[in-house]
């Protein structure tokens, strides 16, 4: 077993296993000096979007870029050497040719001061002679002041200076900026590869319940992994049965709701809706060793005639997108109200058919 932990993993971590076609289009691009001057980095949270532009910030000032083998994939990547002058003041976070600009603390959004900075190192040259990158984070929340100005700098690029925006959530920016950036998607991995990362870094551990749990991201798991969020998930699970099966009221299990929080809450519950409108229309139980899930398929019995499975599987279907429409309420800029949004869900399900 390693000592890697959530803690430890940073920029030199990445490109993780999963983001090697992302690295290779990117690097192959600077090699030749083709370099978009501004990418959109996007994809869920949990798959190491942002380290991997704080890697290819510091891969793309490195003096002495290295190669190293990508995963499945016969070719190799040219990364970041880590003990050149740029890379050591890259990892120490005080190089003048990178510019990271993210959340302030206490602040709901990136402010016009921040994009100004940016603007200044736009046009400003580089203090090592080659390129300078900037990073936006959480690109969505900039405030519309700060869209403005970012999109004047994007409107008026330099050369050799890349801006790498990068979101969870990138309809939320504006579609002025969105099309002024290249995207560079950044889907869930492969579950064997996610698995194998996951496998060396825990070394013990239900590795495919942690990845099931987390949606397939890789750095969820992780985080899952090292916290009791899997016993909670576990606890919630069963909690949501005893409320189909009568053994438990609604209002029994929203504190523990409120406890994982209900973000989490609701993205375990998508997780398991799709799963269980699969199974009833098939019997195929994909529980790989999760006892939580064994407990949600006890709920029902896969239809022998077609169209009750297909009523069944309507039903969980219609249900699913109620909870994905949860989700977004939970994570709009509005003041939601995650306690209602909760009972509500979990009302809907209590009274769902499954039979
Ligand atoms: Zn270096």
């Amino acid at each position: 077993m390693t000592e890697t932990t959530v803690s430890s993993i940073n920029a030199a971590s990445a490109p993780f296993p999963w983001q090697g076609a992302q690295w290779a289009q990117l690097s192959r691009g600077f090699t030749a000096k083709k370099l978009a001057h501004a990418y959109l980095l996007c994809g869920s949270e949990g798959l190491g979007k942002s380290l991997f532009a704080d890697s290819f910030a510091r891969y793309a000032l490195c003096l002495n870029p290295i190669a190293q083998s990508a995963v499945n994939a016969n070719t190799q990547l040219s990364v970041a050497c880590g003990s050149c002058s740029n890379c050591l003041k890259g990892g120490a976070g005080n190089h003048p040719d990178i510019l990271a600009i993210e959340l302030e603390e206490g602040s709901k959004n990136i402010k016009i001061d921040q994009i100004r900075r940016l603007s200044e190192f736009v046009i400003r040259s580089s203090h090592s002679g080659g390129a300078k990158v900037a990073i936006i984070q959480d690109a969505h929340l900039l405030n519309a002041n700060a869209a403005n100005a970012l999109l004047k700098t994007l409107e008026e690029p330099n050369d050799d200076t890349h801006v790498f925006l990068v979101s969870d959530h990138p309809g939320r920016l504006v579609a002025t900026i969105r099309s002024r950036c290249q995207k560079l998607a950044f889907p869930v991995p492969r579950a064997d590869i996610a698995a194998a990362w996951l496998q060396e870094i825990i070394g013990e551990g239900n590795v495919n319940a942690l990845l099931e749990a987390s949606d397939m991201r890789p750095l969820i798991a992780l985080q899952l992994a090292e916290g009791d969020s899997l016993a909670a998930r576990a606890q919630f699970l069963q909690g949501i049965c005893d409320v189909k099966t009568g053994k438990k009221s609604i209002q029994q299990i929203l504190p523990l709701a409120s406890k994982i929080g209900e973000s989490e809450v609701l993205q375990h519950f998508s997780a398991f809706l799709s799963k269980l409108t699969k199974y009833s229309l098939t019997g195929i139980a994909e529980n790989e060793g999760d006892p939580g899930l064994e407990n949600m398929y006890s709920l029902l019995v896969p239809a022998k005639e077609k169209l009750l499975a297909q009523a069944v599987a309507k039903s969980l279907a219609l249900f699913y997108t109620e909870v994905e429409t949860a989700r977004k309420q939970l994570a709009s800029s509005t003041n939601p109200n995650p306690q209602l949004i909760m009972e509500s869900i979990l009302w809907q399900w209590s009274k769902l058919n499954l039979r």
